[in-house]
């Protein structure tokens, strides 16, 4: 009997120890483990894969992917992996400095590589706690061209039905639906964008390359800011700039302070968040947040 009774308290307490393990997130074995490194793949994937993948997304929520600096356990985190996804285009800016296995590695810009925005004589900016950056080289926010983010959703579901075979229906399925997602959206940008061609329109920080590119927008950028005061050169500046470009709308990666866009209305700019949602929101989801990007942008085309 005793035997008997301790038999069942081993199994029970493998059982727990196999839930507690489920509890804590450590995937049941078999699950495809992917992990992207910039916040619109890993949605993508996330969409894809749906609960039979797993997928990590290691950059804290207050970092840029583009300024990541990987630490030890990061690196190890993403050799473990399964796949890694990568935005390419220089994005991973990190890549140089980390061995990671080359087999598992993807880069889901690599198919539209001749089409990636190079970004000539960049000025440098300094701010914040991130020091001096500038964004010379190539433009990394492929994903705001809605068509080359559906490539990018190709990409990962290529390399994810690669890695699951017997998964490939339910991936294509999952897929399918994304793509319509963003082919909506897509279709949304254009219709508003092709109501008032050329209007003169203004960016807050140079990462909207793809974005104009794709929808047609005389998009001028400066290098601000939402919560920091641009000093009066760059006021100066952005008069000059009306003067040849009068825009009446600024798009913002987030919602600038008060100062700020109470400053700019003086000059007969209105403020609209365009959220590039390169991490995790804290609310929604990359497809919520390109929703309300395009409703935002909407506004704009409308006064
Ligand atoms: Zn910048």
């Amino acid at each position: 009997m005793l035997s008997r009774t301790r038999a069942l308290q081993h199994t029970l307490a493998m059982l727990m120890g196999i839930a507690a393990t489920t509890a804590l997130g450590a995937p049941p074995a078999g699950t495809l483990r992917v992990a992207a490194t910039v916040y619109p793949v890993a949605y993508f994937a996330e969409r894809i894969g749906g609960p039979a993948v797993t997928v990590e997304f290691p950059i804290p929520a207050d970092v840029d992917p583009p300024f990541w600096q990987p630490g030890i356990p990061d690196i190890i985190a993403l050799q473990k992996a399964d796949l890694i996804l990568l935005n390419g285009a220089d994005l991973e800016k990190w890549r140089a400095r980390a061995t990671l296995p080359q087999m598992k590695l993807v880069d889901t810009s690599a198919g539209f590589k001749d089409r990636l925005i190079v970004v000539d004589n960049a000025v440098t900016h300094s701010h914040g706690p991130g020091g001096q950056h500038t964004h010379s080289g190539t433009a990394y926010t492929t994903w705001l061209d809605l068509e080359l983010a559906g490539q990018q959703a190709d990409a990962a579901g290529q390399a994810m039905r690669r890695k699951r075979p017997t998964l490939a229906t339910r991936f294509n399925t999952n897929l399918d639906a994304l793509k319509t997602d963003l082919a909506t959206l897509d279709r949304e940008l254009k219709t508003i964008a092709a109501e008032k061609p050329g209007l003169p329109l203004l960016g807050s920080h140079p990462i909207y390359q793809y974005l104009a590119r794709r929808y047609g927008l005389n998009l001028q950028s400066v290098h601000w800011e939402p919560n920091e005061m641009p000093p009066e050169t760059e006021w100066v500046a952005l008069k000059q700039l009306l003067a040849r470009h009068p825009a009446r709308t600024m798009i913002w990666e987030a919602e600038p302070s008060l100062a700020i866009a109470g400053r700019l209305v003086k000059l007969g700019v209105h403020s609209l968040v365009f959220n590039p949602c390169g991490n995790r929101p804290a609310d929604g989801d990359f497809l919520s947040v390109m929703r309300t990007n395009v409703e935002n942008l909407r506004t704009a085309y409308r006064h």
